[in-house]
């Protein structure tokens, strides 16, 4: 097919913003496509997405920078570089760049001419499997190659053709057409309804190879159409309440509460070979971020093919606590993933289940999937189904929300159980509630808290204390109370005194003045103060500090803590008390209610 088809059609589409002619001009392109080479019509797609393929194919990019764009027009046009680069200053464009200096390039005469004359017009095929050359060019000396190349097809390209190759290039096609927009040309070149269009892709996110299954196959296959292992499925995605009662009604009276966990969403792809892939929540594949991931989900799934979807979370290495996302993506940025993975350790909290075994469960009610998702689940502790709870009143989601906070999560996402709680692919609807608070609290006080006891230290830490058990202070009751484990903060070398430091203090059994739900593997008495800052203040089912006094039968607890330095210059009755912490926890409860709603 002619490449200038598909440029007549990207300028006629850069010259309309109505919806309908945008469809109308997509779907006359693709008619053109099936006439005459049915076979590329995935490609044509991609390209007008303005891709090669989709991202999760994780392909490598064609790699040309600006720099390298104006040296490849230079060359093609026989221009200097510089005057290139000066045009753009003035245009600010470079497709229009390479299509003015193209324009004005010297006419060939002679047999030059008379070769350029009987040379084959420029096809969509050559254009896109140059590109694809291009991308697959890695290593030593493939930037000059590259560069030469793309030069070499500007060479063959019509001024108007090089303008669209070179703004493709850079990632700039800017042709305001969506995918939803694809999707309805797609469906009216077969006659389909656009919503078959539509699940098929919801389920299966590769417009391109959807819209090669439309043309090839018919509307009955995309009907047929389930989730595949290692094509990602378009993630379901939650509506935001901030009421519990407006929640339950939404829900029908009860739903599935959930911790709704701060990672990264992960949808685990079991492949019939028993390899696993792994896409975030854009569908890029991260599967190489998460070996542990990788390995758990191949010994804990018991399937032959399977798709589940979760949050990986961070996890303390010491206290089996949950850490903040910031420091999932630390773990990403590093370079020796390997290391990285024992430094910032993950679990996985399971959440739903879209396939297994050939059988699509995407159209299953939720309670379907989570029996499915318990059966083929050999659960460990870092491959385990997310904390859940049903709920049907109010009180007890709230309880279960600051239960979730108090254990470092983010709130709730509270999911619909009733017959038609299927899995929607690619839509954000009211069949999940995210339930979360939205402010982002920062205890701006350090507090002084005392050592009661220690937890030993596993790996880097063995031979150490990974964590100490500390508390705040309460001069009427002359009591201890406590309020977290902390166990980040430490440089190494405050890590490796900690024995030495602790062992006057260590005890056999708890304190008598320690009032305390946790037993560490250690009990110390009453003596060291460290300064602490966590994220903020939580109500606690565990801890003890203020027990029943913002609420019966919880205690506050800080969530994150961070140890700062010793405080050799304070006794333990100076201790920041429970009292000031209670004070802190309602001046967080202001910052709260001043804070205006998101919309
Ligand atoms: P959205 O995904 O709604 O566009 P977002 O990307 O900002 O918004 P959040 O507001 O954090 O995400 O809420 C949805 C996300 O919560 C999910 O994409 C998922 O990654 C995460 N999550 C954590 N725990 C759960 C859970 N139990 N069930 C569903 N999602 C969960």
């Amino acid at each position: 097919m002619r490449f200038s088809e598909v440029v007549d059609a990207l300028e006629r589409l850069e010259r309309t913003s109505s919806r309908i002619q945008i469809v109308a001009i997509l779907t006359n392109l693709f008619k053109r496509v099936v006439e005459q080479n049915k076979d590329i019509i995935d490609k044509v797609v991609y390209f007008i997405q303005g891709k090669l393929w989709p991202d999760w194919y994780g392909y490598p990019e064609i790699g040309i920078g600006e720099k390298g764009i104006i040296k490849a027009i230079s060359l093609a046009a026989g221009v200097k570089e510089r005057e290139v680069e000066n045009l753009y200053k003035q245009l600010g464009d470079l497709g229009l760049v390479a299509e003015r200096v193209l324009a004005k390039k010297p006419k060939t005469t002679g047999l030059l001419a008379f070769a350029k004359a009987k040379q084959e017009p420029l096809t969509f095929e050559k254009v896109y499997n140059t590109l694809k050359r291009i991308a697959f060019m890695q290593g030593e000396g493939s930037r000059d190659l590259k560069i030469k190349t793309l030069a070499g097809l500007l060479k063959e390209a019509s001024p108007k053709e090089a303008k669209y190759i070179v703004r493709f290039v850079q990632g700039k096609l800017r042709l305001g057409v969506g995918d939803a927009s694809i999707i309805e040309a797609i469906a009216s070149l077969i006659g389909a309804p656009k919503e078959v269009v539509e699940r098929a892709y919801n389920l299966r996110a590769d417009l391109g190879a959807i819209a090669k299954m439309a043309v090839e196959e018919g509307i009955e296959a995309l009907k047929r159409i389930k989730p595949q292992p290692g094509i990602p499925i378009r993630p379901m995605l939650a509506e935001r309440l901030h009421d519990p009662v407006e929640i339950l009604r939404k829900l029908g009276g009860k739903g599935l509460a959930e911790y709704k966990y701060d990672g990264e969403r992960a949808q685990i792809h079991l492949l019939p070979n028993g390899k696993v892939v792994i896409y975030s929540r854009r569908l890029e594949n991260i599967t190489h971020s998460y070996p542990d991931v990788v390995q758990y989900a191949k010994s804990s799934l018991k399937a032959k093919e399977a798709i589940v979807e979760g949050e990986i979370v961070a996890v303390d290495p010491e206290t089996g606590e949950l850490r903040p996302f910031q420091e999932l993506m630390h773990r990403r940025r590093k370079h020796d993933v390997h290391i990285a993975m024992k430094e910032i350790p993950v679990h996985v909290k399971l959440f739903d289940l879209m396939y297994v075994d050939g059988e699509d469960y995407t159209n299953k009610p939720l309670p379907v999937r989570r029996k499915k998702l318990e059966e083929i689940l050999e659960p460990r502790e870092e491959f385990n189904i997310a904390t859940n709870k049903i709920v049907d009143n109010p009180e007890d989601l709230e309880k279960f929300f600051r239960q979730a906070i108090a254990d470092g999560c983010e709130g709730l996402v509270v999911k619909a159980i009733h017959d038609k709680s299927i899995y929607q692919a690619g839509a954000r609807g009211w069949l999940w509630i995210k339930y979360k608070r939205d402010y982002k609290s920062e205890m701006v006080e350090p507090v002084d808290l005392v050592v009661v006891g220690a937890f030993y230290g596993k790996g880097r830490r063995g031979g150490t204390f990974g964590a100490l058990l500390m508390a705040g202070y309460d001069p009427e009751k002359d009591l201890f109370m406590t309020v977290c484990k902390v166990g980040s903060g430490f440089s190494d070398e405050e890590l490796a005194r900690l024995p030495e430091l602790l062992k006057p203090y260590i005890i056999p059994n708890k304190h008598p003045r320690v009032y305390s739900n946790i037993k560490p593997d250690v009990w110390v008495q009453p003596a060291l103060v460290a300064e602490i800052i966590g994220a903020e203040i939580t109500l606690s089912p565990i801890h003890t500090c203020a027990k029943d006094e913002v609420e019966t039968g919880s205690g506050l607890a800080i969530r994150f803590p961070r140890f700062i330095r010793w405080r050799p210059d304070k006794g333990p009755q100076e201790a920041t008390t429970c009292k000031e912490i209670v004070e802190m926890y309602k001046s967080q409860l202001h910052k709260i209610e001043e804070k205006p709603e998101k919309v």
